[in-house]
């Protein structure tokens, strides 16, 4: 599927997130990078071996979870925004959620606006809680924001300047 569409199946993506376990233990990185190119920002950002050295420049980047401490600074250094950070641990009945972000208008924190799964489509409102827009990130925002628990795996994006939405 993922080579017709471009879609990870839940396969795909169940085989790049980390254990349950961890999970819970607080905010850890997800890369969605599934395509042989040589690339490797993702490595060189992360200062604490959360992504292991790549033996080849076309490699798929390795994760380790337990030295990942969701710091997120390798979000917005991957070209093809195949990086996030999930904060399962967040509250109760929500996961936080840093994606990176590169559309305009950019959303505002504070309002609920459409989740969108990995096709585009809409599953469930979100909650902006921040937009951090530096110049280091070089236009690659990260938006942090609220998922519902039970929907949080399908989230991959969002779409901004909807005022229609509500939670
Ligand atoms: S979130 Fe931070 S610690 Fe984790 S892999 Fe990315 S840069 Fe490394
Ligand atoms: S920077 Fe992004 S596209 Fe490049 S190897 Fe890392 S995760 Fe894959």
């Amino acid at each position: 599927m993922l080579k017709i569409s471009g879609v990870p199946s839940n396969k795909d993506i169940d085989q790049v997130f980390p254990s349950q376990e961890r999970l819970e233990k607080g905010p850890v990185v997800i890369v969605e990078c599934f395509e042989t190119i040589p690339c490797n920002p993702c490595y060189t950002a992360c200062h604490v071996g959360g992504i292991q050295a790549f033996k080849d420049i076309t490699d798929l980047p390795t994760i380790d979870f337990e030295k990942c401490n969701g710091c997120t600074m390798c979000i917005s250094s991957c070209p093809g925004l195949a990086i996030m950070v999930i904060d399962y641990s967040y509250h109760k009945d929500y996961v936080k959620m840093m994606i990176p972000y590169e559309f305009y208008p950019l959303p505002k924190e504070g309002e609920w606006i459409k989740g969108l799964d990995r096709r585009g489509a809409e599953v469930v409102k979100v909650k902006v809680l921040s937009v951090k827009n530096t110049k280091y990130q070089d236009k690659t925002q990260v938006i942090t924001i609220a998922v519902p628990k039970a929907h949080y795996k399908k989230i991959r994006n969002i779409e901004a300047g909807d005022s229609n939405a509500k939670s």
